[in-house]
């Protein structure tokens, strides 16, 4: 089920190697108004790198193809992070999110979804091939004074 949205935005680039940092200083910026701790602002940060760098480096291998990042704010302090691409999609999620599993030879490490999993409370891989792949992350903040408003 979908939980209700505290306040969200949704941003959508072309899988340029330049959106990478982009991408994560917005996350930053957006999660901002939750009153983070610098931990988990770096958390988030690496999460959403993880996450946007696989869609520019494997989910459109040949050309550019646009990439979706949708950031929530939903109840009890969560924040959810959904990064979409419409690319070359993933034939087997679970084997694909194995530590140290890479279609990216050496120049890959294999990481990035194990990553993804132990910088945020909850990560959901969705993906079909040729028609692409959803990663929903979701944490926790720890609650603060400052209420989002
Ligand atoms: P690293 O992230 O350490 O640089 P990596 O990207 O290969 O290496 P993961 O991020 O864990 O490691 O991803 C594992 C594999 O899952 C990738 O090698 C790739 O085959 C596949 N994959 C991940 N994201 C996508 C995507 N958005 N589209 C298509 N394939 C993907
Ligand atoms: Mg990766």
């Amino acid at each position: 089920m979908r939980t209700k949205a505290m306040n969200e935005v949704t941003l959508q680039f072309p899988s340029r190697s330049a959106n990478e940092g982009f991408a994560r200083s917005a996350a930053a910026c957006f999660a901002a108004q939750m009153d983070p701790t610098l931990n988990e602002l770096e958390d988030i940060k690496t999460a959403v790198s993880e996450a946007v760098t696989n869609a520019i480096v494997h989910a459109y291998p040949e050309d550019i193809g646009q990439v979706q990042m949708k950031l929530r704010i939903c109840a009890e302090n969560v924040l959810e992070i959904t990064v979409r691409d419409h690319g070359r999609g993933i034939p087997d999620v679970e084997k694909a999110r194995q530590p140290m599993f890479t279609t990216g030879g050496e120049e890959r490490s294999g990481m990035g979804f194990t990553i993804m999993e132990s910088f945020m409370d909850r990560l959901t891989v969705r993906s079909q091939p040729g028609r692409g792949t959803t990663v929903v992350m979701r944490k926790r903040l720890a609650p603060r004074m400052k209420a989002v408003k």
